[in-house]
């Protein structure tokens, strides 16, 4: 059994800094305009602006040493032909989250949609949630609910992950039991 921890990934936000103002400084970014067969059918003749930075792959790369990358993003199977490419990571698993009804429904419950999943996923191993929307609701469903330990990562959508987030999941993992 794998016992290492899980490390789960969101795309929009940490990786691709959605919401940065034109004062952000986004050196070490790429822009792309992609257009994933899920984004497509639901929004015809569209593309997304996605940006990302390949060292957040080698930095990536680093964490694998001691985590399983895991997307957690709604990107799911996409994640590895529109995102991991650019980053240059390998095929990573996904989590499954089936459609996407929250697209079209803003959150109604105080718990994020994809906390249960998640915590399903994990098992009973340690992982650590880097996205950029979980609450403090999120944080307190997983202790009371998780058997391992887990560390909720927030990373605002403005910035992106940043040389401390990688140092803080490092030390993170570093200090599991
Ligand atoms: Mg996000």
């Amino acid at each position: 059994m794998d016992t290492r921890p899980v490390l789960f990934l969101d795309v929009d936000g940490p990786l691709n800094p959605f919401a940065a103002g034109p004062e952000q400084d986004l050196s070490g970014y790429g822009s792309h305009r992609m257009e994933p067969p899920s984004w497509t059918a639901r929004h015809p003749g569209r593309s997304l602006l996605v940006r990302l930075n390949p060292a957040h792959g080698a930095e990536l790369l680093r964490l694998a040493g001691t985590y399983e990358l895991v997307w957690g993003t709604t990107w799911q199977d996409e994640a590895n032909s529109f995102i991991g490419t650019v980053l240059g990571l390998p095929p990573l698993p996904h989590v499954h989250f089936g459609p996407v009804p929250f697209l079209a429904a803003p959150r109604a419950a105080p718990l994020h949609w994809k906390t249960r999943t998640l915590l399903a996923y994990a098992g009973r191993r340690p992982f650590a949630w880097v996205d950029d929307e979980p609450t403090d609701a999120d944080t307190v469903f997983v202790r009371e609910r998780h058997p391992a330990p887990a560390l909720l990562h927030g990373v605002d959508p403005a910035r992106g992950l940043g040389g401390a987030d990688f140092t803080a999941l490092a030390e993170w993992a570093a200090a599991l039991p």
